[in-house]
């Protein structure tokens, strides 16, 4: 069995090849700067080396071309010709109310993935052509959809609901929807599998961390909150994304400095969160981390702490709408790669309550799913590196087995 995985965005098309039985991934690749000079592929078979050349791509469709002459080339191929492939998925980002899990692909669910594009203007248009793409040059190859949000659909009415007049979530659809979904589902079936318990009988908070992040409350296997909103800038502070912000403070700032409606939204989206309040420093953890730990940066300083503490916030909120925990889980690139940050968390904020106590050995170990607590630990810890191209791949087998 093999699900060729496609996430496509505006100007990229990301793939893997893998079977999601054996948990193999056959091949990966990329293809970048597409409809724009100097297109690039990368491609790497499993066991090869990474194989990159400019090509030019106009369009999805010759994207997706290319993919398929990657994977069926007779020198660094892995497969002899589409027939191995089984089916296909693809990474979509909104499925607003339309979509409470994986969906094959019909015409009347791209026509309702179109009706979603009012909510994610930049992301399902792309990933609507991605799928045309693929039905054009792979016929007869069964295509789903895995949607971002459709995890969080389980989010009772008080949690998505906002404090704005109802009659904008009547006629738009205006609520609550959350991100990330593919991962916060993985990761919180990880961690009942780590507790060995089932996953009906666990309360688990997952922490996924990265340029983009989001928290979610996963009450018996099913999403009860989760930090991001009907859009991905609602929640945690992020790489250069706002997270939660009072509303008068886009009038105050509009107006003090004469900013229309886009302008506002693109100093929110791209010149906010640890980039904004480091200074102009770095959206990216990395730095930030390394000028923190070395103690050359107040801005880098600010960011972190700042970061951390709404990590906190959030996960106090969590166990709120719980009513306990039984497992925090970090998980994405900040959250699986940074002990500092881990330890911010929480030895700063959730020793006493949660009891949690950090073994610091484990708290440095990269790449692998641990429990990070001491065993005297009320609340236990889990790294988890999340792998949303295999449950996407899980998903579809489910859908076409
Ligand atoms: P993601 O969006 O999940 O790919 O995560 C990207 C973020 O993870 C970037 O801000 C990276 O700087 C951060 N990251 C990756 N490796 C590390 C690391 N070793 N320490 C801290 N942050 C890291």
């Amino acid at each position: 069995m093999k699900v060729l995985v496609i996430n496509c965005g505006s100007s990229s098309l990301k793939f893997q090849l893998i079977d999601p039985v054996t948990e193999e991934v056959a091949a990966k690749g990329l293809c970048e700067r597409i409809g724009i000079n100097g297109s690039m592929i990368s491609y790497t078979p499993a066991g090869g080396s990474k194989i990159k050349k400019e090509v030019p791509m106009e369009n999805h469709t010759d994207a997706i071309r290319l993919v398929i002459d990657a994977l069926t080339n007779e020198e660094t191929g892995v497969v002899k010709d589409l027939s191995e492939i089984d089916a296909v998925g693809h990474r979509l980002v909104h499925g607003a109310e339309e979509f409470a899990c994986a969906t094959l692909v019909t015409p009347e669910v791209k026509a309702a993935i179109e009706k979603c594009c009012d909510l994610a203007p930049l992301h399902n248009p792309a990933n609507l052509i991605g799928i045309e793409a693929c039905e054009k040059l792979m016929p007869g190859i069964p295509q789903a959809g895995i949607f971002d949000t459709a995890f969080h659909q389980t989010m009772p009415e008080e949690a998505y609901v906002y404090g704005i007049p109802y009659e904008y979530y009547k006629k738009y659809k205006v609520r609550r929807y959350g991100f990330h979904g593919t991962s916060h589902d993985y990761v919180s079936e990880r961690a009942a599998a780590m507790l060995g318990k089932a996953r009906e009988d666990v309360k688990v908070i997952v922490c996924h961390l990265g340029n983009g992040s989001s928290i979610s409350a996963v009450k018996n296997g099913k999403c009860v909150d989760t930090s991001m909103g009907m859009t991905p800038i609602e929640g945690l502070i992020m790489g250069t994304r706002c997270g939660d912000i009072d509303a008068g403070v886009i009038e105050f700032i509009a107006k003090k400095e004469n900013m229309n409606i886009d302008q506002i939204m693109k100093m929110l989206n791209k010149e906010s969160g640890a980039l904004g309040i480091s200074d102009g420093f770095s959206s990216d953890f990395r730095d930030l981390e390394d000028a923190f730990l070395d103690g050359t940066s107040e801005d880098a300083t600010r960011a972190m702490k700042a970061f951390a503490y709404r990590v906190a916030k959030y996960i106090g909120s969590y166990v709120a709408a719980m009513n306990g925990v039984d497992a925090i889980c970090f998980t994405a690139g900040v959250g699986e790669n940074s002990p500092i940050l881990r330890t911010m968390i929480c030895n700063d904020y959730l020793s006493n309550y949660l009891g949690i106590t950090l073994n610091e050995e484990l708290n440095a170990l990269r790449g692998k799913e641990v429990d990070i607590a001491t065993p005297e630990s009320k609340t236990r810890v889990l790294v988890i590196p999340t792998n949303e191209e295999l449950a996407i791949a899980r998903s579809v087998y489910q859908l076409v087995k």
